[in-house]
């Protein structure tokens, strides 16, 4: 037992907190190996994480603690300790397709909140945030999903029948699968439980307000179901994100409307070095050494090698066509990229 796995679970064993790398980037390799299969594919479509990982992927780089750990605080909470791993960030990467999909649901929600204050500031109310699901007449789009060029057409349909249905402002996600399972209304017991098969749908993350569902459907053939957002855009996008569909060409997601890429444009990206802070406490992490043991690497908790500092993008957006507001320094919430 020599690799990072089971070095986790040695931690857990002995009732450490988890070691597991920074929050918003946790691959979940440790626990599962689930690869998704899925039932049937025809389509030019693939789930995420179902690649080849790189050797150093999941591998331990950068051992991370408060200085403060082990000290008794009042809510019997523990100071941060854990060990930053190696990730590639690609979506067909096994270990590291989740650390994928937290940089980009990241971006795309820095992107969507900037992009709203600026409407807002420019006098446009967009409204809330929903997440809005919209599912196609099935057999037409799994026939057109078999090609690039028939999902191109797909797609541009889905754009014109989300605005018709009264979505302003949207991040789209396709999704080509469902997964089978027992607990849903629609598990089909001549499938294997759990498999993923073939049934298009679009996510969207979007503003404006909606057709009743029946007209709706009356009119285009579509359905949409109003998932509302019970989690933060970037934890509804993430989710989306691990279960999308990839295909070369194809971005996993994309703007329309008020968000397209002609109408919210970067105005600077800057990649600044920044602290990270103590959950509990908020003190700067310090790094400690990775030292070799028999064929592993473990961090040495008594070697402090000082305040960590991580690489952090930073963009800030401007409407495209309206005058540079004010309002540079939005709240961004920080974008961790590891190395
Ligand atoms: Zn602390
Ligand atoms: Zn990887």
């Amino acid at each position: 037992m020599t690799d990072g796995a089971s070095q986790t679970w040695e931690a857990r064993q002995r009732g450490d907190r988890p070691v597991v790398p920074v929050s918003c980037l946790t691959p979940k390799y440790a626990e599962t190996e689930a690869v998704m299969v899925i039932y049937q594919n025809d389509s030019i479509f693939r789930l995420p994480g179902n690649g080849e990982s790189k050797e150093r992927c999941g591998g331990w780089v950068h051992p991370l603690s408060c200085p403060n750990y082990g000290q008794p605080t009042i809510e019997g909470k523990q100071h941060d300790r854990f060990v930053v791993q190696h990730s590639c960030h690609s979506p067909d990467c096994p270990i590291c397709y989740e650390s994928w999909a937290s940089r980009e649901a990241q971006r795309a929600s820095d992107r969507i909140i900037q992009a709203l204050e600026l409407y807002r500031k420019a006098g446009i109310n967009f409204g809330k945030v929903k997440h809005v699901v919209f599912s196609p007449p099935q057999d037409e789009a799994k026939r057109l999903i078999r090609t690039a060029e028939g999902f191109r057409n797909l797609k541009k349909q889905a754009i014109k029948i989300f605005k018709k249905g009264g979505v302003k402002a949207g991040a789209v996600i396709f999704h080509p699968f469902r997964q089978n399972d027992p607990r849903e209304d629609n598990y089909n017991p001549d499938m294997p439980d759990m498999i993923w098969y073939l049934s298009p749908h679009f996510h969207v993350v979007g503003c404006g307000y909606l057709q009743k569902s029946d007209e709706f459907y009356d009119e285009t053939g579509w359905i949409y179901n109003n998932i509302g957002r019970r989690e933060t855009i970037k934890g509804t996008i993430k989710y989306t994100l691990t279960h999308c569909g990839i295909a070369n060409g194809f971005q996993a997601l994309t703007y329309f409307g008020a968000f397209s890429y002609n109408k919210v444009v970067i105005d600077e990206e800057i990649k600044i070095q920044e602290p990270v802070q103590c959950q509990v406490c908020g003190e700067y992490l310090h790094e400690f050494a990775l030292i070799e043991k028999e064929e592993s690497l473990e961090p040495d908790w008594k070697q402090d090698l000082g305040v960590y500092y991580h690489v952090v993008i930073k963009r800030t957006y401007k409407l495209k066509g309206l005058p540079k507001t004010e309002s540079k320094v939005l709240n961004l919430e920080q974008r961790r990229l590891l190395e």
